[in-house]
């Protein structure tokens, strides 16, 4: 079924009011695999709205235009519809009366001007607004229903859950289930990741993946289609067990939490506690870590040891370490790292140093960072050297290191 959406606003056109109507209905009608074909804006005044009305009725089977309901001057669509349709537009002495009881709620005189809201063309089905004033409505040819709804989105999407998104599902004679699940990656490249996956579609050709890439996180969205739903689940299940095996390693959550909340569940798990050392983080771990309900339940403390004098006061790093292979090395990573774990008594301490740039020398280059892990089995060290700018570099690093305190609890379980 070829679904095609109108969005109508000259705000929407203008910059002013960014779409977001459009990809609210495209992501519901996406639950029941139902494709939008085409999203067209068109601006407040009738004849573009007829313009864009009169192109999709020829081309789509179904249509949802959202906007124009409103009472006043500039809200054109019902007219518009009436004309594309060719039906006079006749007042529904229900919705007048909707609308006066709705005044009085609001202990208001009905204006005049919102008589309007209750024409309607006259083979037009009503359809509720549970949120507004603006009633939606249908019309229908031999080859096309549209669907009529308010721009406002609140009530749109009270609207497209009730009755817009069901009347296309039934339309559409959907009987097709889905069983689907979001993997969150973190520390390889979505073209990397897709190469891992390249036989994905031959050897599973029912299920189909979509990658997403929220900086810097990449998500991938597995989605098993079928008139079963047990089929549907199994085919989900062999196809993630496949995901698994191949890029396994770069998922931390399947659930949508972040790597932060994953980090805390297996901390609290093992009933562990953290302490972080930041420097060219000034305090982004411990922010994303602080930002996890219950995060006092694992986390101590954060140290943001900026300068040298603060790294030796504070963390008790040799100064001659600093001299020798400077602020941002190995070296100065390890003591920052066990320096913290035994000032708070944590059991883990993690400690990050590095250039963040954009300033840089040619032994420091920006993006350089060494991060240290310490554990009383010991400690772990790891460079990396990130590409793009100073908030890119650091928002890399906060991850690098969350990712391998997962990875550390994971091996110690
Ligand atoms: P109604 O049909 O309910 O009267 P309307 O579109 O005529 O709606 P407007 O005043 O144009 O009423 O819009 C109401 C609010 O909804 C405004 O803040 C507008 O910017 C917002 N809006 C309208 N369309 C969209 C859209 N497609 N995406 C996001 N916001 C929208
Ligand atoms: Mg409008």
């Amino acid at each position: 079924m070829r679904i095609e959406i109108i969005a109508t606003g000259s705000e929407l056109v203008a910059g002013k009011t960014i779409d977001t109507n459009s990809a609210m209905l495209a992501r519901l009608l996406g639950k029941f695999g139902l494709e939008v074909a085409k999203i067209t804006l068109v601006g407040d005044p009738e004849e573009q709205i007829i313009l864009a009305l009169n192109e999709a009725v020829g081309r789509a089977e179904a249509i949802i235009i959202t906007g124009g309901l409103g009472p006043t001057q500039d809200d054109r669509t019902r007219f518009a519809a009436a004309k594309v349709f060719g039906q006079p537009l006749i007042e529904d002495p229900g919705s007048i009366d909707r609308l006066v009881e709705l005044f009085k709620l609001f202990r208001r005189e009905m204006p005049e001007s919102n008589r309007v809201q209750a024409l309607f063309p006259e083979n037009a089905m009503i359809i509720e607004n549970p949120m507004g004033t603006a009633r939606g409505f249908t019309l229908e040819n031999q080859t096309c229903l549209a669907l009529f709804a308010p721009g406002v989105p609140s009530e749109l999407e009270a609207m497209a859950e009730a009755s817009l998104v069901p009347m296309l599902v039934e339309k559409a004679g959907i009987t097709e289930t889905i069983a689907s699940v979001t993997l969150l990656t973190f520390g390889h490249t979505e073209s990397g990741l897709a190469d891992d996956l390249k036989d994905f579609e031959k050897k599973y050709p029912k299920v189909e993946l979509a990658y997403s890439a929220k900086f810097p996180v990449i998500e991938i969205r597995i989605t098993a289609r079928d008139p079963e739903l047990s089929v549907a689940e199994k085919n989900l299940s062999q196809a993630r067990a496949y995901l698994d095996e191949k890029i396994g390693g770069y998922v931390f959550s399947q659930d949508g939490k972040t790597l932060a909340a994953v980090v805390q569940d297996l901390m609290i798990a093992r009933h562990w506690t953290l302490a972080l050392a930041e420097s060219c983080t000034g305090g982004m771990i411990a922010s994303a870590i602080t930002d996890i309900p219950g995060s006092s339940e694992h986390f101590i403390e954060c140290a943001v040891t900026y300068s040298n004098d603060a790294k030796e006061r504070r963390l008790g790093v040799k100064k001659q370490t600093m001299i020798d292979h400077g602020a941002v090395s190995k070296e100065t990573a390890i003591e920052m790292a066990i320096g913290i774990r035994e000032a708070s008594g944590a059991d883990i301490g993690l400690a990050v140093t590095g250039v963040a740039g954009p300033g840089e020398s040619e032994a420091k280059p920006a993006g350089l960072v060494h991060m240290a892990l310490s554990h009383r089995a010991g400690q772990i060290h790891w460079e990396n050297r990130f590409p793009g700018d100073r908030r890119r570099v650091r928002v890399l690093t906060a991850h690098s290191a969350l990712n391998r305190i997962r990875k550390f609890c994971l091996k110690s379980s």
